[in-house]
């Protein structure tokens, strides 16, 4: 089923979901069956895979050059996705980048989602690499996460890059964006960001995950800015609890998002480790609560591997 579709059965009652990571190189499905397992009590009607750009090293050879060797850090996306479909019978919804993909790429990607019966998609960009100072779309690939949206809506039609595909089904994808409550990071301005967030969903996109935030006035703004600029599909907010010393500079760092001054002075003023743990579960707990209350369709947990966490704080909200 398609995830704008759990939203309209769900008549206004907001539904649960939970995103994973791919294990890294050499891990196995099981540490995925590890994260879920605990949170599968919740029922979430579906469950998001990340995708994980492939990133570089250098390896040093015998000649004493170095050698650039790609590596896929964390692989198998779609392989996960119909691996959870099948163990938990629950709708799976991979992440799509634009970086390190061709356009032929994509489609190739989507026909295999297609022929697992996997139709719901998260529609992104993906970020810079590490030693890039901007995002660098692969050659004959797309610049910005709306071209994707704009092909899978092209094959939704029939329509396929391939021409030897000669009346090609057409596929029915459920299509999720990216949106962020603080702006993202590269938008000259909030307005400006949103403009461009408008033009995915005319685009055809059907929903909006939000970047995680940690004062939910961020989500009620963006909410409202949304509205306002004639932007009417659901939007479902993105929850990680803040449990450790270290995140308190890499969350920010990474993710650009702001932590108020409050979640901070409680996280860096708790005296033992389970104390930080104990505050963070309370707030991320008390933000899905008002979150709830307030009628957000789906509250969108990033587990990060860290499912008890999580667990705790659902627990108290469902
Ligand atoms: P875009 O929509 O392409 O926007 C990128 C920037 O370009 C924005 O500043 C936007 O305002 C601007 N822009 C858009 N269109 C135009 C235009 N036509 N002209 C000029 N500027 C424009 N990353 C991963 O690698 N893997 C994941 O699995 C993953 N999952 C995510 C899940 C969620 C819910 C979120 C919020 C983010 C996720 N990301 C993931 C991170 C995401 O890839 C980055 O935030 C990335 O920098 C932007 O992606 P986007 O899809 O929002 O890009």
């Amino acid at each position: 089923m398609k995830v704008t579709e759990y939203f309209e059965k769900a008549n206004g009652q907001t539904l649960i979901s939970f995103e994973v990571l791919p294990p890294l190189k050499g891990g196995s499905m099981q540490t995925i069956f590890d994260t879920l397992d605990p949170l599968m009590e919740f029922k979430p009607p579906f469950i998001d895979v990340t995708y994980h750009r492939e990133e570089f090293i250098y390896k040093k050879r015998e000649s004493g050059y170095y050698e650039k060797t790609a590596i896929r850090k964390r692989p198998g996306t779609v392989g996960i996705c119909a691996a959870i479909m099948h163990r938990y019978g629950v709708d799976a919804v991979p992440h799509l980048i634009c970086g390190g993909f061709t356009q032929e790429d994509t489609e190739n990607v989507l026909i295999d989602l297609n022929f697992l019966n996997i139709n719901n998609v998260l529609a992104l960009r993906g970020d810079a690499r590490k030693f890039e100072a901007r995002f660098v779309p692969e050659e004959g690939g797309y610049e910005y996460a709306i071209d994707m949206v704009r092909q899978i809506g092209e094959m939704n039609k029939g329509k396929y890059l391939d021409t030897n595909i000669e009346n090609g089904v057409k596929t029915d994808f459920c299509v999720g964006i990216a949106g962020y409550p603080e702006k993202h990071f590269e938008s000259p301005n909030f307005e400006l960001d949103l403009v461009h967030t408008k033009a995915k969903i005319e685009a055809g996109a059907n929903y909006i995950v939000t970047q995680m935030f940690f004062d939910n006035k961020h989500y009620f703004n963006y909410v409202k800015a949304c509205r306002e600029a004639g932007i009417n599909v659901p939007i479902v907010p993105g929850l990680k609890p803040v449990t450790k010393l270290y995140q308190l500079n890499s969350l920010p760092r990474m993710f650009h998002v702001d932590l108020p001054s409050e979640l901070v002075r409680e996280v860096s003023n708790a005296k033992t480790a389970e104390a930080r743990l104990q505050a963070g579960i309370e707030w991320c707990a008390a933000q899905s609560k008002e979150l709830k209350e307030a009628g957000a369709p789906c509250l969108h947990y990033y587990t990060m591997g860290d499912s008890e966490t999580i667990r705790a704080v659902v627990e108290q909200v469902y």
